[in-house]
């Protein structure tokens, strides 16, 4: 048995593992593909303090990783596929094997939600990126797609705008989703050209992305297919939560984000939770590694007592 079980091995798993291990606790990180998470979507980090240049996502998380693994933690990759929490030893089940332990950590992260379309998975990290903030500076002088009508592709189309030439704002109908404090900075910033009631069909081009194909609705019945020279797009229609196996176990907001209180803490004892998978305003890296340190320090005290 061990003392710790986290799963998920993105930023809030890995320093959860790197500070129970320190901790002294026998500490197991259960990861169903690579360590990292969604950094690993992410071609370059520059808003991770200590980096003052920027760092390659997959850098960082073969970083953390390494530092995990160097304080004791075992990283085991297996796909966590039920849980139980209903008594004091509590029992992950893996597709291989049941492991126990005395507290759980959960850091399933959270995934964007794609639109499925052709070209979306070829392009993810060649041109499509799911983080404005991370990736913006990269298109520096060039054409970009947001896709979107919520406050994130208003805020962010924003965000990149200050980099990119010009931004193409593709929403599915004929008003925003978003705050009107938004929406007017939107219609005012020369550098969007809005375009809605336009439907992403796909991602188009070699190595990396060089445009999109968009289906545009007219009104009387007509539409029109319009190919959009870009060389990035921003995909924002919402994040969809890691946490179908906690569903009746946890408690979870209605989007199945698990709630915690500011201790990590989830409604059931010993079990506690951090990064993406957590409800909360702002998802991002450096929130995380916080959220899964604090984890850690809990679990620990709890471990102890
Ligand atoms: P969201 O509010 O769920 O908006 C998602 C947008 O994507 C909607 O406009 C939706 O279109 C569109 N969409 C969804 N699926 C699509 C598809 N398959 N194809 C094309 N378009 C699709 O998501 P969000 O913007 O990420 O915001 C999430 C939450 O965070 C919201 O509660 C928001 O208020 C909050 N937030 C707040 C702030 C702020 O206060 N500054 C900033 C960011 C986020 P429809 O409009 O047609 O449904």
């Amino acid at each position: 048995m061990y003392d710790v079980i986290i799963i998920g091995g993105g930023p809030g798993g890995l320093t959860s593992a790197i500070y129970c291990a320190r901790f002294g606790l026998s500490t197991l990180v259960l990861e169903k593909q690579a360590a990292g998470g969604q950094i690993n979507l992410t071609e370059s980090i520059e808003n991770y303090p200590g980096f003052d240049e920027p760092i390659f996502g997959y850098e960082l998380s073969q970083r953390m990783e390494r530092q995990a693994l160097k304080f004791g933690a075992n990283i085991i990759y297996e796909e966590v596929i039920d849980v139980d929490f209903s008594g004091e030893i509590k029992v992950v089940k893996t597709t291989e094997k049941e492991y126990e332990s005395k507290a759980v950590i959960i850091s399933t992260g959270a995934y964007p939600k794609r639109l499925f379309i052709p070209g979306e998975e070829n392009f993810i990290g060649r041109g499509i990126s799911f983080c404005g903030t991370c990736d913006a500076p990269l298109f520096k002088g060039k054409n970009v797609a947001v896709i979107g009508g919520g406050d994130t592709a208003l805020e962010e189309a924003i965000i990149i705008s200050r980099w990119a030439d010009k931004v193409y704002l593709i929403h599915r109908r004929d008003k925003f989703k978003g705050q009107k404090i938004l929406q007017d900075k939107v219609f005012s910033n020369n550098k969007i050209k809005i375009m809605f009631n336009s439907i992403p069909l796909e991602f188009y081009g070699d190595q990396l992305l060089k445009g999109l194909k968009i289906k545009k609705t007219l009104g009387d019945n007509k539409e029109e297919t319009i190919d959009l020279d870009v060389e990035g797009a921003f995909i924002f229609i919402g994040h969809l939560p890691n946490s179908k196996i906690f569903e009746g176990k946890l408690e979870l907001s209605n989007e199945g984000f698990i709630k915690v209180d500011k201790y990590m803490k989830t409604n059931i004892e010993g079990v506690f939770a951090c990064g993406d998978v957590v409800e909360k305003e702002l998802r991002q890296v450096t929130i995380s590694v916080g959220e899964g340190a604090l984890a850690a320090y809990e679990a620990y005290k709890y471990v102890q007592k």
